[in-house]
Parts: structure tokens; C-alpha cells; sequence
């Protein structure tokens, strides 16, 4: 018989009931440590206590009024988001996948507004993960997301990641932007080959195309900048956020230049809960933790000495790991062994990370934990090697 929970999702045997900045504690009391973060959302722990005082006064005023009145906390938000970014603008929404999707809208919007309508095509990467609506599957393309789900959304030209050659020669005139994820997130923490992003901007800068970036895994400081881009000193047009900026909280956004997002005019676009007053006061409360003197140089601090700790790791058990990749907090650890079966035993040794393709473990701690909370996971991924190594 069918669970009253559609089983969409192969869930581990683990639930919680609490939690306190990396630690999530079971119904019976026992403690594990979570370098998963939700999947790089619990951008500052669990139960932080700031993001609980700014969720719980705004809960206690007002929750819902629509998109029909002007949203104080909205506006404060954008502010924040547009001071700290290139953005101008700022769309909000529940999710990454409607963050992406409203990516895709704005692209096809802009070129429609300039009188180029013909040109609505966007060319993306194999490997990429941009969310599970229909559009945003028809944009990754991969059968993993797609198969059964067809006919798929027309618009989208799939060269592999990493490869400029591809893009330029995927380019045609009906092609209005190039969409990609700056390091890729489910697809294995892959990142893009030195120096790649600033010259995938300036090709399509060349050739009249919008750069929309998808940080809804990197940004919000996960990769030890507030979005990855700032490391290849480059900018986007358009760009997806969500998981980290809602600290757990569900929220999104779309965040564009003034030009790209011309054609967004008042009926446009728009959605019932996008931009709930209480998910931007945490929104809020997010953004000026992240922002705040010494926070990203802290993420820094501790990602080099997680970083040298895994790289130990590997060292001591080859047939187990066979190399870290990634920036900042978001980390993958390649498996020699099957990522699965480390992930497991990591679970008996009470710590949570989590799988991505190409037999990877994701690291993606809270980016306020200590440095002591580092040296204890390192010590129960090596307690899990350990068990691992004597099961091959
Ligand atoms: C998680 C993720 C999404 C989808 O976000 P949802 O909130 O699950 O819709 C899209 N793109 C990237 C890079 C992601 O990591």
C-alpha cells in the first residue's frame, strides 16, 4: 500500500526532533552531526537564535498579506541583496526551481521586449541541477530528471560543463543566454576550469547574450565569497538564490541588472507566497549575519582547515576517498569506494553529509561552526573510512 507520503524520495532511516547549530538530536536523544545543513540551507545552524527572535516578532505581528500591498520586509531585503550584489532588482519566490524558472521567464521577457523575440533559446549544461518544475528539468535535461516526465520544454541547448568551445559553437540566433551553475551542486561539486566564468562573460557579452547564474547551492557565502561569481571577478545578468538565504526558512529569489530585467513590467510574473513577510525578516536577519565584519573571512578560516583535514583523510584511506574538491564550505569529497556506503557508516558514526553524482560526498557544514565541530566531524568521517575500509 502506497505511504500516506508520496515516496518520492529514498530517505535514510533517520529523523529529528531538534536542533542546536550543527547538531540534530532524535526523538530517543542522540546527538549527530549535520555536515549536510539541509543541503547548504541551514546557512547558520539550526535553531539560530537570531533568525528565531527575527522569525518569531514577525510572526507574532503579520504573516500574510499578498503581493497585492507593498511587503516592508521585501523591501528591506531587496536593499540588502541589491547593495551587496550587481543586481538592481530583485524578484522573491518559495523555491530555487521558481527562482530559476523566473530566470528563464525574465531571458525570454528581455529579448521579447527588445524586439528580438526570435531569440528565446538558452543554452545550458549537462550535469546541472536548476530545480524540478517542468521548465527547469527541461533545462538540465538529464534523463535522470526527465524520463516518463515528457513532452519537455522547447528552448534549451545542452553542451557539456566547463567547455567554452561547446558554448560558442551551441550559439546560434536564436540564442538569447548561457545558464549555468558557477560550481556544480548535485552534479558532484564539479567547478568550472580557472578563469572559465570571466570568459563565458565575455563571449556573451560578444555576442549579445545574457549570463544567468544559478547560486542557489553556492551563494549566500557558502563558497567563502557572498556569491561564488565575485571569485572569478565577473558578473551576471540574472541570477537564482535560494536554500542559504532562507537560513531553513523557504525562500527564493531572482535577482537581475536593470536592463535584463526590463521587460518585467507590473503582470508580468508573479506568485501567492513569494516573499512572505516572515521568510524575508529571516531573509534579513540572514543577509546581515553573512554580511557582517569578519563573517565570510571566518568561512575562509574554517574551510582551509576542513579542506587540510579532508586532504589528511584521503591520504590515510586511498582505497576509500580519492580527492576534495569544491570552495569555501562546499565541499566534495570523490570516493574511491561507493559514496553510499561511506554516507552510511558515516550515519553509525553519527554524522550527516550528503551524496551528489559522480560518487561524491557533499560537505556543506553550517558556516558558523567552530573549528573544534570541524575536527569532531573529521574525526567520525575517519571513524567512518575506517568501517568502510574493513567491509572491502
Ligand atoms: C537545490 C537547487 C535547485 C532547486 O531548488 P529547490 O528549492 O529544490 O527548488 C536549483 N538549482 C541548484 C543549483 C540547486 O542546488
Amino acid at each position: 500500500m502506497i505511504s500516506p507520503v508520496l515516496p518520492t524520495y529514498a530517505r535514510a532511516p533517520l529523523s529529528f526532533v531538534k536542533g542546536q547549530g550543527p547538531w540534530l538530536e532524535t526523538e530517543d536523544g542522540t546527538c549527530y552531526l549535520d555536515m549536510g545543513a539541509g543541503i547548504a540551507v541551514n546557512s547558520l545552524g539550526h535553531a539560530n537564535p537570531i533568525l528565531v527572535a527575527a522569525l518569531t516578532d514577525q510572526a507574532r505581528r503579520l504573516w500574510h498579506t499578498s503581493n497585492l500591498y507593498d511587503i516592508p520586509n521585501q523591501q528591506a531585503l531587496a536593499e540588502r541583496l541589491v547593495e551587496h550584489t550587481f543586481a538592481d532588482t530583485v524578484f522573491f519566490t518559495n523555491s530555487g526551481t521558481e527562482a530559476t524558472e523566473a530566470s528563464v521567464k525574465m531571458v525570454r521577457k528581455y529579448f521579447d521586449h527588445i524586439g528580438q523575440s526570435e531569440r528565446y533559446r538558452i543554452i545550458t549544461c549537462e550535469g546541472s541541477f536548476h530545480g524540478r518544475t517542468l521548465g527547469m528539468i527541461s533545462a538540465a535535461g538529464s534523463e535522470k530528471l526527465t524520463k516518463g516526465f515528457g513532452p519537455m520544454l522547447e528552448g534549451f541547448d545542452y553542451v557539456p560543463y566547463g567547455d567554452l568551445d561547446a558554448i560558442k559553437a551551441a550559439i546560434t540566433p536564436e540564442t538569447a543566454a548561457v545558464m549555468l551553475e558557477p560550481l556544480l551542486g548535485e552534479g558532484g561539486i564539479v567547478p568550472l576550469p580557472e578563469g572559465m566564468l570571466k570568459d563565458i562573460r565575455a563571449l556573451c557579452d560578444e555576442r549579445g547574450l545574457l549570463l544567468v547564474l544559478d547560486e542557489i547551492q553556492t551563494g549566500v557565502g557558502r563558497t567563502g565569497k557572498l556569491f561564488a561569481h565575485e571569485w572569478a571577478g565577473v558578473t551576471p545578468d540574472i541570477m537564482a538564490i535560494a536554500k542559504g538565504i532562507g537560513g531553513g526558512f523557504p525562500l527564493g529569489a531572482c535577482l537581475a541588472t536593470e536592463r535584463a530585467a526590463a521587460g518585467m513590467t507590473a503582470g508580468t510574473h508573479g506568485t501567492t507566497f513569494g516573499g512572505n513577510p516572515m521568510a524575508c525578516a529571516v531573509g534579513c536577519a540572514v543577509m546581515d549575519e553573512v554580511t557582517s565584519e569578519g563573517f565570510l573571512e571566518n568561512v575562509n578560516r574554517l574551510a582551509g582547515h576542513l579542506r587540510q583535514g579532508l586532504e589528511g583523510l584521503v591520504a590515510s584511506h586511498p582505497d576509500v576517498f580519492d580527492s576534495v574538491r569544491g570552495e569555501g564550505l562546499m565541499i566534495g569529497l570523490k570516493c574511491n569506494a561507493i559514496n553510499m556506503d561511506v554516507i552510511n557508516a558515516g550515519y553509525a558514526a553519527h554524522l550527516l553529509t550528503v551524496p551528489a553524482a559522480d560518487n561524491v560526498i557533499r560537505i556543506l557544514p553550517p558556516l558558523n561552526i567552530t573549528i573544534e565541530e570541524i575536527d569532531e566531524a573529521l574525526k567520525r568521517l575517519d571513524q567512518a573510512a575506517v568501517t568502510v575500509e574493513g567491509n572491502l
